[in-house]
């Protein structure tokens, strides 16, 4: 048995995102139907939409920062209360069993992860519509709890963007005084600055646009460097920890690797299009300074509700323009121009107008 539900979705690669009707499964016993209030829009769906890494399997639903109400849940005594405000990210499911998904890195799941949209469900034969929709249901081991006190539209970047700039933090160990840059300050890079400053870290942001330079202060950097001025970079050279790449074209990853100290670390997370020529590392930049280059996929599910908890503790949040879901294809195009303050967040009540 299934529901039908109103969505929004792109029927072919660049085609404007527009309504649908998808169906949702009856919740199971350990289901939880979620009613969708808001849902964030990650630069990972545009690429989608755009197909840009050729894997895309149409039509697609995007939305993978969702936060909703509980409306209902399965007969199995399930941990969530109805009403409960609730988070559901990248992952929605998993084989469970396999050492990745044992060590709560469902995201590396060896029988293969179903992802929240454009992923096979683990039956194999469905596939998974994301969160531009009314509602959804998710099984509750992967539903997130979303702490008291944060405004739920600003909470719900958190569920991708705050875990894939959390995590690669807590895994290069950021630490106060450490000197972190971030290169692009979009939806990513903005929570790279509020992380790594509530951590302690003296962070640098990296931008194109010197536009974006009183909310990099007001997010905790202590230093903007508009990379397109001439000699911006000169002073910068050896000098951090730990640099974080959000940029979502093409680019040339020798200049930052530059700008590392002596076995500091590069962390990619931005994932151009598949079709951009790729950039070519010399072994020189890597080899004098024990330099690291590296790259961080999300997050599993325990490590995203830490994520969740420590910003309830610190009241981090994104800083986001909440649109109707009418408004989805220019706010791509904002995106693909670099112009977005700083997460697009669909107010899914808008899927009923
Ligand atoms: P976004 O909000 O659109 O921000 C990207 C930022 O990159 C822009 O705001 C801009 O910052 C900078 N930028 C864009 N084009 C550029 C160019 N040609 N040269 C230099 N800088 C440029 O995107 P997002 O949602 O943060 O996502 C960023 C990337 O991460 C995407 O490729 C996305 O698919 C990927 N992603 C990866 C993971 C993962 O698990 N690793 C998870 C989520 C997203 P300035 O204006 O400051 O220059
Ligand atoms: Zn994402
Ligand atoms: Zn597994």
């Amino acid at each position: 048995m299934t529901q039908k539900t109103p969505a929004y979705g792109a029927r072919a690669a660049k085609a404007p995102v527009a309504p649908m009707t998808i169906e949702r499964r009856d919740p199971g016993p350990h289901d939880v139907e979620i009613e969708i209030l808001y849902c964030g829009i990650c630069h990972s769906d545009v690429h989608k939409v755009n197909d840009d890494w050729e894997n895309t399997h149409f039509p697609v639903v995007p939305g993978h920062e969702i936060v909703g109400r509980v409306v209902s849940q399965g007969a199995g005594g399930s941990p969530f209360r109805e009403g409960e405000l609730v988070g559901v990210g990248c992952i929605v499911d998993s084989c469970r069993a396999c050492p990745e998904c044992r060590a709560g890195h469902e995201m590396f799941c060896e029988k293969g992860v179903t992802f929240t949209f454009d992923s096979l469900e683990q039956g194999k034969e469905t596939w998974t519509y994301g969160g531009y929709s009314a509602s959804m249901v998710v099984d509750e081991r992967y539903v997130l709890r979303v702490p008291k006190g944060l405004d739920p539209a600003r909470a719900a970047p958190l569920m991708c963007a705050g875990i894939t700039t959390y995590s690669p933090l807590r895994q290069f160990g950021c630490k106060p005084g450490d000197q972190v840059a971030v290169i692009g300050l979009g939806g990513l890079g903005h929570m790279v600055v509020k992380l790594a400053s509530s951590m302690g870290a003296d962070v640098t942001v990296l931008s194109t646009s010197r536009g974006k330079e009183e909310d990099a202060a007001r997010f905790g950097a202590k230093r903007f460097i508009a990379t397109k001025e001439p000699g911006a970079l000169d002073a910068l050279q050896g000098k951090f920890d730990l640099i974080v790449d959000t940029v979502s074209a093409p680019h040339d990853i020798n200049e930052p690797l530059a700008l590392l100290r002596n076995s500091g670390t590069l962390v990619l997370l931005g994932l151009p299009p598949n079709a951009a020529a790729a950039t070519p590392i010399n072994a020189g930049s890597l080899i004098f300074g024990n330099k690291r280059l590296a790259g961080s996929n999300i997050g599993g599910i325990p490590e995203t509700q830490e994520m969740l908890d420590y910003c309830g503790e610190h009241g981090i949040v994104a800083d986001v323009e909440v649109i109707p879901i009418q408004k989805v294809n220019d706010a791509y195009a904002s995106m693909q121009r670099g112009d977005v303050r700083y997460r697009f967040v669909i107010d899914c009540a808008s899927l009923g107008a």
